[in-house]
């Protein structure tokens, strides 16, 4: 579970600030540190010498007396288990190959708050600590200082080891370029076939543009923040696109996600389902940017409505496998939906349907006077997004 500070901010008094030892040229170009933002500084508690021009360390050997020896490449930082697969994306160090499975499964896993819900560092943690990014006690107590994560704790607002200006905080050094080697570790260990687009630092985040195609995502992109208010995004929302041409597509654009739906289960079709699917398909490449260019998302849900036949073309037309995605009370599934999307991690965190849930779910649609809203169902596809699009940081409730 994530945890709010819960004190205001304050400087120790018997804690004197020290100069932070970095040279604004040697910044990392994904260092972002907003003014008023706390920072803690590992420092030796003995006094130290007044840094001499001559004696001033370069930044790759900054380490203080406490510090202790950085990370090894050959220990796995998350674990400590000698068994190094690859190296860690963020921070110097190895990786074993257990960990690695676990972190990429985690990498986009957020909680419904809409925080990262797992530690940038080992991948899980139960306790966490929040900047943009997640961190657990037990990696800040042991790798950057004892003691760290409750003085980080007390904190209203805290900069973390990735958004510091210097890359040293304990033993734990930030990798440069950090965002294209996370990118660059997600496009080599996921099985994914689709290549991940690079995340947006929080300052260069733009609102996203969304075209919305029979089924209306609104509601969870407003509850998300990511719509409904100044500076946020827009989105066209459009029920019938028979008449639609590239021309229109290119006058309401750009956008930056295309999401369309069959209709909610139990609700009559205006059309063969198979129909939602290859209008969507036909639309989306019309709002498709160049190959290589900006980070550009696209969704398409089937409410239990087509065939495998029509599943097994939309996986060829998308050229994804769906994720199967349920809301379960008990082990019942009370509605469920197949996805098909580049959104990253969205995936099955369950089986796929048995031909008998399937027939339940649609029985009890038939049933039901009201279906249940399916897009509730996908509101935690969308919070991947929030690392590329600007979201406003209070989202109305869900
Ligand atoms: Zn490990
Ligand atoms: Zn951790
Ligand atoms: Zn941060």
């Amino acid at each position: 579970m994530a945890l709010s500070p819960p004190r205001p901010p304050r400087w120790d008094p018997e804690e004197p600030m020290e100069e932070p030892r970095w040279s604004p040229t040697l910044l990392d170009p994904d260092t972002e540190l907003e003014p008023g933002l706390q920072i803690i500084l590992v420092s030796s508690s003995e006094p130290s010498p007044p840094p001499s021009p001559e004696a001033a360390p370069s930044p790759g050997e900054e380490d203080s007396p406490e510090a202790g020896p950085p990370l090894a490449a050959d220990v796995c930082i998350c674990c400590g288990s000698l068994q190094v697969y690859t190296q860690h994306p963020l921070f110097q160090g190895g990786m074993c190959s257990q960990c690695k499975d676990r972190y990429l499964e985690n990498l986009f896993l957020y909680d419904a708050d809409g925080y990262q819900s797992f530690c940038s560092i080992c991948g899980s943690g139960e306790t966490l600590l929040i900047c943009t990014r997640c961190y657990c006690f037990e990696c800040v107590d042991s790798l950057v200082s004892p003691g760290t994560a409750a003085r980080v704790q007390a904190m209203s607002r805290w900069a973390c080891f990735l958004c510091l200006p210097f890359p040293l905080s304990g033993r734990l050094r930030r990798r440069d370029r950090w965002r294209q080697r996370l990118k660059d570790f997600y496009d080599r260990e996921s099985d994914h076939p689709l290549e991940m687009y690079k995340t947006v630092s929080v300052w260069k985040r733009e609102p996203v543009r969304v075209l919305s195609l029979f089924g209306d995502i609104r509601k969870e992109l407003k509850s998300l923040g990511f719509l409904g208010g100044a500076g946020l995004g827009q989105l066209k929302h459009l029920d019938d696109v028979t008449d639609v041409v590239r021309k229109d597509v290119d006058a309401w654009g750009p956008f930056d996600l295309v999401f369309g739906s069959t209709p909610p289960l139990g609700q009559a079709c205006d059309h063969p389902p198979g129909w939602y699917l290859f209008q969507f398909h036909r639309l989306l490449q019309y709002a498709r940017p160049p190959p290589g260019g900006r980070p550009f998302f696209w969704m398409f849900v089937d409410n239990l409505a087509l065939t495998e036949d029509t599943q097994a073309i939309a996986t060829r037309f998308l050229e994804i496998k769906p994720a199967t995605l349920q809301e379960v009370r008990g082990r019942a599934p009370l509605s469920a939906a197949r996805v098909w999307s580049n959104v990253p991690a969205v995936r099955s965190r369950h089986l796929a349907l048995g031909a008998e849930e399937e027939g339940c779910l649609q029985a009890q649609a038939r049933l039901r006077p009201r279906p249940p809203r399916p897009p509730t169902l996908l509101r935690t596809c969308f919070l991947p997004l929030r690392e590329y699009f600007k979201a406003s940081p209070e989202p109305g409730a869900p």
